[in-house]
């Protein structure tokens, strides 16, 4: 993994502390929520992958776009936000699933959290975010530990089940500006998952409670996690990046208007592995297959463009910050 983004400058490691660990068995009431897959954003599935790789999360399919609208409406705002020097420094609550105690019931230690948040840092160096780990919750929870049902694949199935609900309420916390990030185990179907901002602000169709919000981890992906090609943290980065507002660098393949964002190339597809030099698309260069908001593995992915760090700053600004 190349820890230097296109900018070149790693982040300060940032002070870390870390709070009482809690053992949380509380039962919780199941509500209702408007289910995922039946918003705006269509969660469209999970594309199939080349034997040894993994998706990362799912495929979405904007019909609009809630940022450009705000750009489109906020333009001082919108400009102020993309010049800002500044970092925002994002509280951290991370909420380890455990099947049992010990590494293989996904009881992460604390050391490889920390270099999780030294990941993140060291991505985001550049981008005008920095990420400050405020506590760690440890969870007993069989149930919850194996989140994806059997049927993985299929997003209904992660997105709003009634095990990620009961998850979410129970351990949830924080605003907005608050990233919650869950571990437990999703097999061998896909990585991650992560809501982008809007899906709570009434921006795009009825918004979701905002437990929902957050980033879910296979524990198995954190620096040092036993997952071959996957072990780098780079999937906590990438859902990171949805997280602030990022789509995929395949969104909508060739056709505009892409991933939103000027200086990624068009991509077709997802890449997986490390393919270099792949080119899907007609337009102006080759795919942007080390961009972390790819499918390649993580030893193949290491930046986010300056157009990027752009989209992410308005985002920050329209959707996720209290002012
Ligand atoms: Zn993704």
């Amino acid at each position: 993994m190349n820890l230097l983004t296109r900018w070149s400058r790693r982040a300060a490691v940032v002070g870390v502390s870390v709070g009482l660990a809690v053992a949380t068995t509380t039962p919780v009431t199941a509500v209702s929520p408007v289910a995922p897959s039946e918003r705006c954003t269509d969660y469209a599935g999970v594309v199939k992958a080349p034997k040894g790789a993994i998706p990362r999360d799912d495929l979405v399919s904007v019909k609009k776009d809630p940022l450009v609208e705000w750009v489109a409406d906020h333009r001082s705002q919108a400009a102020a936000a993309a010049d800002a020097d500044a970092t925002v420094t994002i509280p951290v609550q991370f909420h380890v699933i455990r099947k049992e105690n010990g590494q293989g019931g996904g009881d992460v230690p604390d050391a490889q959290i920390a270099e999780q948040i030294d990941v993140l840092n060291a991505a985001f160096a550049g981008t005008g975010f920095a990420f400050d780990l405020e506590r760690v919750t440890r969870t007993t929870q069989p149930e919850w530990f194996n989140l994806i049902g059997a049927q993985g694949a299929d997003p209904r199935y992660f997105r709003g089940s009634g095990k990620e609900v009961k998850m979410k309420q129970a351990l949830h916390t924080g605003d907005s500006e608050t990233l919650n990030i869950y571990t437990a185990s999703l097999g061998q179907f896909l990585l991650g998952w992560a809501y982008l901002p809007w899906d709570f602000s009434g921006a795009n169709g009825e918004p979701l409670p905002r437990y929902f919000d957050g980033v879910v981890l296979d524990y198995r992906s954190l620096p040092g996690g036993a997952f071959t090609n996957y072990g780098e943290g780079d999937t906590a980065t990438h859902e990171v990046g949805h997280w602030l507002g990022l789509y995929h660098t395949f969104q909508n393949g060739c056709s505009e208007p892409g991933d939103r964002v000027d200086d990624t190339p068009y991509e077709a597809s997802p890449a997986f592995q490390c393919p270099v030099g792949r080119d899907t698309c007609p337009a102006e260069g080759v795919d942007p297959i080390t961009n972390f908001m790819d499918y390649t593995y993580d030893a193949c992915m290491s930046e986010f463009t300056p157009g990027q760090g752009v989209r992410m700053s308005q985002t920050w600004e329209a959707f996720r910050s209290l002012g």
